[in-house]
């Protein structure tokens, strides 16, 4: 397996099926795909498994920011700060078409949680342990400079703001991207593969797994020297696999996020403002659309399609109305929305905002390892320090030897471009693509989409526009079939929900765009995929359902 590709998958699960590994990683969020890479390119035998598409779970439904954590600083949790503030640069330099920096403005209200010397501090601490860049250091800004730089927060309420630097991430295509270079680094991985059992040897401890083909329905088993839980919210469920008597460690609550067109909210730029319950708030322009959120209300219902709550969605309206009046933000604005759960360490007596944001590992008398809570953002230094243990073990228990951490120093799929970055040589080097793209008749604005979905892999893409309008001259179905036959070869998408929103995020910021190409799509997929007409109608009904999740609240 040296590319992700869901037409090879079905002879790959054969070729793993008894075999022994290093590790074995159940859960293919951006926890596991980041253990599956820190492995890899130490040099280690890995599979891993994902029981729904790669990113399904929490990482393809949180708020899109690969942000130092200001909100740590509260819980005077310095050290998470300067580790998760550092690591931001980390993952930017590495994976620069889909983690980007953004200008955040903080606007500063009369009696808000916030006062400017507060926030001037908080932001200056942020500055010196997150080793901000010069560039994004904070500046303090008058009222009248915050109306400036945004119109929609002029209100009576407002004292002043600050402007300062989060970096914003497209979650699923940044776990994917992790996952293409664990792949390159020669780890065999699975989506819709569940694992359902545990293989111990004679002294209870745990050597491999069993799962299920979820495509084909049928069982199979791999051994591992060592096996990680980074199942996220399911960590508790599969620690409880293990060992009926674990104990709950996790407190899951839910957080949703509305999106507005910008027709209806123009908002010039980001904003994280607060609500006035100790609550912070981002608004989130993004291509057409903003979006807003998130909640953070516990949880206890259906893990894998979450519902959104009608409450939940005014919560958020009302926030936003509360920071600018001017808007005047109604339920019939809201294009959509999307639920995610975090997986929290729990603490007793913790109200859900209360709760650290850290990374906890657990293990338990089999030798499983498992870990959760954490941020996207630390995901390289949560993978670090799971390899590292593996490291110790290997040494002690096999004496085995492997290096140490590399990743440091990885470029993601897609990142891999020949200069540091620079805002300039980005846009330099995705306007020199364009100019020959053009040659098919594709929108500048199109073209910009896929360039910040699969950066310096957009010319297989551009490559295969080619051939196909070359083929039919029609530059949308020219383009659509292009990226579809990227997704299924290099990405493993084998469902049209696949590509409509954890390959794409066309579900978030272009729903609308979705209706008039799905059937195209859907032909598009069963001819890579070899479908039965029933199978095609099955995704389509699928994709209908999650249409309705992301519009319908109850
Ligand atoms: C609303 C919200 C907003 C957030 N915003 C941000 C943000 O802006 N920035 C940030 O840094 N972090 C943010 N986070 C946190 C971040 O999204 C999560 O920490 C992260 O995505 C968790 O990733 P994970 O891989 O641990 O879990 P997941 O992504 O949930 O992955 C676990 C995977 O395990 C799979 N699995 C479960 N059981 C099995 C099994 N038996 N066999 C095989 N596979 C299995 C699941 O299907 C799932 O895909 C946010 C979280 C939420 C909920």
């Amino acid at each position: 397996m040296d590319k992700l590709s869901a037409t090879l998958r079905k002879d790959e699960i054969k070729m793993v099926d008894n075999k022994a590994f290093d590790l074995v990683i159940i859960g293919g969020g951006i926890t596991g795909a980041g253990i599956a890479l820190d492995a890899a390119s130490r040099g280690l035998k890995v599979c891993l498994f994902e029981k729904q598409d790669f990113a399904q779970g929490t990482s393809s439904r949180s708020t899109k920011l690969v942000h130092g954590g200001l909100r740590y600083l509260e819980h005077l949790e310095f050290g998470i700060v300067r580790a998760v503030g550092r690591e931001r640069k980390i993952v930017h330099e590495n994976a620069m078409h889909v983690v980007l920096p953004e200008k955040m403005i903080l606007p500063i209200i009369e009696n808000g949680s916030l006062g400017e010397f507060t926030t001037n501090l908080a932001l200056k601490m942020y500055d010196f342990l997150a080793d901000v860049k010069r560039e994004e250091q904070r500046k303090m800004l008058s009222k009248e400079e915050t109306i400036e730089a945004e119109p929609l927060l002029e209100s009576d309420k407002l004292k002043g703001g600050a402007m300062y630097y989060e970096y914003k991430t497209n979650d699923s295509r940044l776990t994917i991207e992790v996952m293409k270079k664990a792949v390159e680094y020669g780890a065999k991985v699975f989506n819709y593969s569940e694992i359902f059992e545990y293989i111990y040897d004679n002294n209870s401890k745990v050597i491999g797994v069993k799962f299920k083909d979820l495509l084909s329905g049928l069982d199979y088993s791999v051994y591992g020297k060592y096996v990680v839980n980074a199942t996220g919210i399911w960590v508790d469920k599969m620690r409880k696999l293990d060992d009926k008597k674990a104990e709950k460690r996790l407190h899951i609550t839910q957080g949703i996020h509305i999106v507005v067109p910008k027709t209806k909210l123009p908002l010039k730029h980001s904003i994280y403002f607060d609500v006035g319950d100790n609550r912070m708030v981002f608004a989130i322009p993004r291509f057409d659309v903003v979006y807003i959120g998130t909640t953070d209300t516990d949880y206890d219902k259906n893990m894998e399609s979450p519902d959104i709550e009608l409450k939940d969605v005014q919560y958020l309206i009302d926030a936003f109305n509360n920071i600018s009046p001017k808007a005047n933000l109604k339920l019939e604005d809201i294009e959509s929305a999307w639920a995610g759960m975090r997986p929290l360490i729990h603490e007793e007596g913790k109200a859900p905002s209360e709760l650290s944001r850290k990374d906890e590992i657990f293990y338990s008398d089999s030798g499983l390892i498992s870990i959760a809570g954490g941020k996207l953002t630390g995901y390289r230094l949560m993978a670090k320090k799971i390899v590292d243990i593996v490291k110790k073990r290997l040494k002690k228990e096999h004496g085995i030897e492997i290096g140490n951490c590399i990743t440091k120093d990885i470029k993601l799929a897609g990142g891999e471009f020949p200069f540091k970055y620079s805002m300039i040589r980005l846009i330099e080097y995705a306007d020199n693509m364009y100019d020959e793209a053009k040659q098919t008749g594709i929108d500048v604005n199109e073209f910009k989409k896929i360039f910040y979905r699969y950066g310096t892999n957009t010319e297989k893409i551009t490559n295969k526009a080619f051939e196909y309008y070359n083929e039919e001259k029609n530059t949308k179905k020219a383009w659509l079939k292009a990226e579809i036959w990227y997704v299924v070869n290099h990405e493993a998408a084998l469902r049209l929900t696949d590509y409509f929103i954890r390959r794409t995020g066309m579900i978030h910021f272009h729903i609308k765009d979705i209706e008039p190409i799905k059937l195209m799509a859907a032909d598009i997929m069963q001819e890579f995929l070899g479908w039965t007409d029933e199978e095609k109608q099955g995704n389509i009904d699928e994709m209908n359902e999650e249409l309705k999740r992301a519009t319908n609240f109850l």
